[in-house]
């Protein structure tokens, strides 16, 4: 063997494009003649159960990760390499693939949450002993942590804040070229299987036919959709004005299931969007991309700079409300039974096809803890379990903004349902689509079924109590309880 081995293991940067791994890699190995083992582990705890006793990783997310990992198999393949797979615990499993092949150096992009730091932290400590270099890059956001105009330390509480320091000297790094051609591997190597969803304990998912888009996992397919939504369909033009529509694929960019996985760079989507820019048009809604990308990075930054209180029951306030673990109601909002069409419509995406739109997101969130005062943890762990795009930064960010107890908390903000389901679904297109009990309500009513007399009731094929569920909670009686609970908690 070689005396400069490289292992690069791939983590949630599933991509051969923009990726400063494979790229150093390739350059180190050409000035020494080495070779370059590109290896995936699919992590036996990333199958295990969450605290609330979901599965940590659901089968849509898992289907989407099988799928990314063999697309990044293919695609090592066209550079002449290959990708060794291995189901385990990787703690283990690359200190003995490190062993085996001779490795002199891992290289990985860093991850910033608790348990990803950890494995690394216990990596770190096994290498050491067998004299292996472990290299780390950071690979994840836009924004590289080294320009940011403060120490991440004092990053600003406030979004706005952060995006303005930001926007004033924007410096976005050029994105890492593909290596054109990589080292074969030896043909002694067992490169592995990729599981199925078998193997990973998990049930087959069934297509569902009312998906607002058939996601595919890997990074071709990231870049197809690139395509489709700038170049092919210039969908990008209305961005700001659609990204808060809940029914069509094209409404918004519907990057993050790729995003998360790291099928897709966000430095890629930048140039790509002021290519666009400076070809065909560049307007509000192409700056509008930018500044959402710029909330996933802030959301990292966020975890980087608080660490652990990010999984916490008081949030990064550090407020300790008095949440209920309230499984009755629960299950009601989980299998989307709460008698608010607009809640339980989302829901029941969420369940059929383990995507759910932003505004969608934002409404249940908000239902769930502003209404029914349930602990926004369990909210989080089923995102986590569901969510396709399941990022822990972003999805735990968010939570904790939505329940009120994130560091940029500005008093009790609850989202009107019956507001958002007039402006976001005003004819109850959406909710019929998700609901097909409710399809032959007419607009007026479709949002507010609790209000239909028996007779329209029988008129309209709903029987509320027996085709549809009647309100699980009053709608702003709920809010004023937790109201009062939140600002007691000061
Ligand atoms: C309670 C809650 C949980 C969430 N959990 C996740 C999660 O686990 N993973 C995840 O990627 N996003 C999460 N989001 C953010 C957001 O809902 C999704 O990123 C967005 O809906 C994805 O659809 P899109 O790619 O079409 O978004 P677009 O509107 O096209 O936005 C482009 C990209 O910007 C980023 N982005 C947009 N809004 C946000 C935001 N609020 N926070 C962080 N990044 C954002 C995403 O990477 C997204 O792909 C969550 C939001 C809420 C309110």
């Amino acid at each position: 063997m070689n005396s400069q081995n490289i292992l690069v293991w791939f983590r949630n940067d599933l991509r051969s494009h923009d990726c400063e791994t494979l790229y150093r890699a390739s350059q180190d190995a050409q000035m020494t003649s080495a070779q370059i083992f590109p290896v995936y582990c699919f992590d036996y705890a990333h199958f295990d159960k969450t605290s609330f006793g979901f599965e940590k990783t659901g089968a849509f997310r898992a289907k989407f990760l099988i799928e990314s990992v063999a697309n990044l198999r293919e695609n090592l393949r066209s550079l002449n390499s290959n990708l060794i797979v291995r189901i385990g615990n990787p703690d283990q499993i690359l200190p003995e693939l490190a062993q085996q092949l001779g490795i002199n150096s891992i290289y990985y992009h860093a991850e910033v949450t608790t348990e990803e730091k950890t494995l690394e932290r216990k990596l770190r400590s096994t290498l050491k002993k067998q004299n292996v270099n472990f290299k780390s890059f950071w690979g994840s956001t836009l924004l590289h942590p080294n320009d940011l105009p403060f120490e991440i330390a004092n990053l600003p509480d406030l979004f706005t804040n952060f995006r303005k320091q930001v926007e004033a000297k924007l410096t976005i790094r050029e994105a890492f070229p593909m290596p054109k051609n990589l080292p074969t591997l030896p043909e002694s190597v067992d490169i592995g299987e990729i599981p199925t969803l078998e193997n990973l304990g998990l049930k087959e998912t069934l297509p569902c036919d009312r998906a607002v888009l058939q996601f595919k996992g890997g990074e071709t397919e990231a870049v197809k959709r690139l395509e489709h939504y700038f170049w092919n369909s210039d969908r990008i033009q209305v961005y700001k004005q659609t990204r808060n529509g809940m029914l069509h694929a094209d409404d918004s960019s519907k990057f993050s299931p790729w995003l998360a996985l790291g099928c897709l760079s966000p430095r890629y989507i930048y140039e790509q969007v002021k290519k666009y820019e400076s070809d065909r048009l560049a307007n509000d809604s192409t700056y509008w991309l930018i500044f959402e990308l710029l909330w996933r990075d802030y959301f990292r930054f966020v975890a980087v700079k608080h660490g652990n209180k990010l999984f916490h029951r008081s949030g990064l306030r550090d407020m300790d409300l008095p949440w209920k673990q309230d499984w009755k109601r629960f299950e009601l909002w989980q299998t989307g039974n709460t008698g608010f069409p607009l809640v339980d419509a989302n829901m029941r995406e969420l369940a059929a096809t383990g995507f759910m739109s932003n505004r969608g997101r934002q409404n249940v969130a908000s239902f769930l803890t502003k209404n029914l005062g349930i602990d926004w943890r369990m909210g989080a762990e089923w995102f986590e379990s569901r969510l396709i795009d399941y990022d822990p930064c972003s999805n735990w960010g968010n939570w904790n903004y939505t329940a009120g107890i994130g560091n940029d908390a500005r008093g009790f903000r609850f989202f009107n349902i019956n507001r958002q389901a007039q402006d976001y679904d005003p004819l109850g297109e959406y909710v019929k689509h998700w609901l097909p009990e409710l399809a032959d309500l007419p607009t007026s009513k479709v949002h507010q079924p609790w209000k239909l007399l028996p007779i329209e009731q029988k008129r309209f094929n709903v029987l509320l109590g027996v085709d549809y569920p009647h309100p699980v909670v009053d709608l702003f009686a709920s809010a004023k309880v937790n109201e009062e609970i939140y600002k007691n908690a000061f």
